[in-house]
């Protein structure tokens, strides 16, 4: 189907796929809130697609040749450039850049042009025009798969896979122009691929940004934002509605906290209990769930095969009397009261056990505070006093 077009419509075609993923991206822009990245690939496609055209004038007047297709192969190299930036700020928005560092390659390509005349060879141009292309898109496909460490989102491999093609397909028809030979492919086929990973691309972009923009929401759905862990809600939705039997919930709750946000002040209470959270999170196994679930209480799901909870809470409760933060005067010290209860057989519910911890809390509380009390073993209370 391809070979069946002739050139001047697929170079047609060429400038319709920048201008409709520029307007992709342009509307990315305007409607996202991360939106540098995707208004610089726009301006890259808008750039590349004036340079196509320059390019077309450039065969039809004459007179102007010299100096359209100067401007036409300044205008690539900065369509590039700006496309390999915008991917690095696609992939990464926090990415610290000098923008205006973009337009001194096109600047360089402009003074070499009046010095040495390169741009009035056809072949010098179009080798220029792809081996860029090939740079810059093997460039913008390898960062893509290194912030992959930083964010892991699977559409990454998609984007750096068409980026890895679009290159290797620059470089095809970079060696063709400059030899003349080596027909892997003839033009009107190369130019159709590149049409189609121009829209293939821009599409892959908005799916990047939406599927990034998806967890965001759904972490600020989840999370609690001073602690970040996950919130009374999102416990409810991950933790299992039915219990194993041994499964077993902690809940956790400050000592006296109130005092200390009164005596020391609220910042100091907050930065008690983010510290005191991640302490938490580092000693709690990794199929645990610990989250806050509301003030100074926290809540955790802890598998029958993670062994005996009340080992755990203990570890817990330990863990944050040791735990000390600068006070006006002295150091500041706070302690944990936990109350345990274990699903007993098939069938218990979630909302049953958390009520019965609940209670076992209470307990501990009553007990004179700083201690583990398990629901199970309540008429005897098994307590314990750092
Ligand atoms: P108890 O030992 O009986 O649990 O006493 P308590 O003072 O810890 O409990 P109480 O329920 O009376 O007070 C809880 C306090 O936790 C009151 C509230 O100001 C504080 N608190 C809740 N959320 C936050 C928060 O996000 N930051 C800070 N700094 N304090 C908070
Ligand atoms: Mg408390
Ligand atoms: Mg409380």
């Amino acid at each position: 189907m391809i070979t069946e077009l002739d050139l001047p419509t697929v170079l047609f075609l060429q400038k319709t796929s920048y201008i409709a993923g520029a307007m992709t991206l342009g509307y990315l822009r305007l409607t996202s809130t991360e939106s540098r990245g995707a208004g610089l690939l726009a301006a890259s496609f808008l750039v590349l697609a004036a340079g196509a055209t320059l390019a077309g004038y450039a065969e039809l007047y004459p007179v102007f040749y010299g100096f359209l297709s100067l401007i036409n192969i300044a205008l690539a190299v900065l369509g590039y450039c700006l496309l390999g930036l915008a991917f690095a700020l696609i992939s990464n928005p926090e990415r610290e850049f000098n923008t205006s560092l973009v337009f001194l390659p096109a600047v360089g390509t402009v003074m070499a042009g009046v010095v040495t005349d390169f741009h009035l060879n056809n072949t010098y141009r179009a080798t220029t025009f792809t081996l860029l292309g090939c740079l810059t898109t093997a460039v913008a496909a390898g960062i893509v798969c290194r912030d992959a460490s930083r964010e892991p989102l699977p559409i990454r491999k998609l984007v750096a896979g068409i980026l890895a093609a679009t290159s290797l397909l620059s470089f095809i028809m970079g060696i063709e122009f400059s030899f003349h030979a080596f027909p892997v492919i003839d033009a009107v086929e190369g130019f159709s691929l590149m049409i189609l990973s121009k829209f293939v691309l821009a599409i892959a972009i908005v799916i990047f940004i939406s599927e990034r923009q998806h967890i965001k929401i759904k972490n600020l759905a989840d999370r609690d934002p001073l602690t970040g862990l996950y919130n009374r809600r999102s416990f409810s939705a991950y933790a299992p509605h039915e219990p194993q039997p041994g499964d077993s919930i902690l809940f956790l709750d400050l000592d006296h906290f109130k005092q200390l946000n009164d005596r020391f002040g609220h910042a100091l209470g907050d930065q008690v209990l983010l510290v005191m959270a991640q302490a938490v999170q580092s000693i709690l196994p990794a199929s645990a769930l610990l989250a806050r679930h509301g003030g100074e209480e926290f809540v955790v799901f802890l598998p029958a095969s993670e062994g005996d909870a009340v080992l755990h809470a203990e570890r817990i409760r330990r863990t944050v009397a040791d735990l000390r933060f600068p006070g006006p005067a002295a150091e500041v010290t706070v302690t944990i009261s936990i109350g345990i209860a274990r699903a007993s057989r098939n069938g218990s519910k979630l909302s049953e056990i958390c009520r019965e911890a609940d209670r076992a809390l209470y307990l501990a509380k009553a007990d004179g505070r700083n201690r583990v009390c398990a629901a199970d073993r309540a008429p005897f209370r098994q307590a314990t006093q750092g």
